[in-house]
């Protein structure tokens, strides 16, 4: 297959910020430059504001670019918003379970767009059973409004149908499908990502893009199997 360029952006990644590892800040922008991501999207627990110290992190950078979103909790699982300014989120939704749909509205209505992350479910046959099925999460299913779900999640891989199972889900839908590692240590950034057609530079970009269904979604170890993954999920292997 011929290369096409692509922008690969990391959609989902977490600092020590996320008080869940020690994982510093200027390790995990190194360890994006290393994998050759073109960018990265801080992504901490609960607060768009844990992340502001990436902002001083910009500067030294170079070639990446380091955008900042956030996790929240809903009663939907959790949901990543992107896009929306610190001034105009004002840490809304921390430190509660959150209506999806209102973070949906909410994220639409400040010019941003909230995705489910990891909208999956096993289900075993017994406690032992080494190939469970997995299936979306029937939660997000009445959601309104849905512009994208995370269907690559780096973190998730232990279950390797799950962006099988979640690209077919996306694919019925017809909605646009992202990938991100929810790295929580460096060297798990870029486990999963997100390839765009086109360089991103602000979050208005970034939306922009999403909205539009540019975006496709990958993970690091698509070729380990790449026969059994469908046409919408896979484009390109080029990391
Ligand atoms: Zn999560
Ligand atoms: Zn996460």
């Amino acid at each position: 297959m011929a290369k096409r360029q692509v922008f690969r952006i990391d959609m989902h990644v977490h600092s020590m910020y996320s008080g869940e590892t020690p994982a510093e800040p200027r390790d995990i922008i190194e360890a994006a430059k290393e994998k050759g991501l073109d960018a990265i999207v801080i992504t901490e627990h609960e607060r768009l504001s844990l992340s502001l110290p990436f902002e001083d992190l910009k500067k030294t950078a170079g070639r990446l670019q380091i955008f900042r979103g956030v996790e929240l909790s809903t009663d939907a699982g959790h949901m990543l918003v992107y896009g929306v300014r610190d001034e105009d989120w004002k840490d809304w939704g921390a430190g509660r379970l959150n209506s999806a749909q209102e973070v949906i509205e909410r994220a639409a209505r400040l010019g941003g767009v909230a995705v489910p992350a990891h909208p999956y479910v096993v289900r075993k046959k017994d406690p032992f059973d080494t190939e469970p099925a997995v299936l979306v999460d029937d939660r997000i299913t009445s959601l309104s409004g849905l512009k994208a779900i995370e269907v690559c999640n780096g973190k998730h891989s232990k279950y390797p149908g799950v962006c099988e199972a979640l690209g077919k889900y996306a694919a019925s839908v017809r909605l646009p499908g992202i990938g991100g590692s929810d790295a929580h240590m460096p060297e798990d950034v870029g486990r999963a990502y997100t390839s765009f057609k086109v360089p991103i530079y602000t979050d208005r970009d970034l939306v922009r893009e999403i909205l539009r269904g540019n975006v496709v979604p990958q993970t690091d170890s698509l070729r380990l199997f790449p026969a059994r993954i469908s046409a919408f999920v896979i484009c390109e292997i080029s990391m």
